[in-house]
């Protein structure tokens, strides 16, 4: 059933996204919508129910709690070096989903459906791609954040 788990990988963003920079910074970033206040996490331009193109970011707190993982063996073609792995699906305290890794505070062999997990933004490297990952870590697990840059909620 969860196929597309051997196909994890790190995810690209142009610098050009606001999204990007906000988790370069240590932020993570839903959308709500400003004609219908429906939020969306990872974030989406255009809402989904009123199709309005005007949102604005608002930070999540990246709590949350496992949906489901799984632990890769055998690794997909530049993982290898990594295996075995534990991957985790988190459902967010304020809505969506994301797929991460198991993180240094975490112990895979504790992970469990329904605990109680922290998101942490990571990011694996910096070219003209920001590639971005998550990593679940113990609940009240903290990490860096840059500055509020000027003019942003
Ligand atoms: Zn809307």
């Amino acid at each position: 059933m969860f196929g597309w788990f051997g196909k994890v990988s790190f995810v690209p963003y142009t610098k050009v996204s606001d999204f990007a920079v906000h988790l370069k910074d240590g932020r993570l970033m839903g959308s709500v919508c400003a004609d219908c206040g429906r939020f969306a996490f990872p974030p989406r331009a255009d809402c989904p129910d009123c199709l309005s193109g005007s949102f604005e970011y608002r930070e999540i707190s990246g709590r949350g709690t496992v949906h489901t993982f799984s632990t890769i063996a055998a690794a997909p073609t530049g993982f290898e070096d990594m295996a075995p792995y534990t991957v985790v699906v988190v459902d967010l305290e304020e809505g969506g989903r994301l797929l991460a890794w198991a993180g240094e505070t975490l112990d895979p062999a504790d992970v469990k459906i329904g605990m109680p997990v922290q998101v942490v933004p990571r990011i694996f490297e910096e070219t003209p791609e920001i590639r971005v990952y998550y990593s679940v870590e113990e609940p009240g697990a903290t990490w860096g954040k840059a500055p509020v840059r000027g003019g942003e909620g």
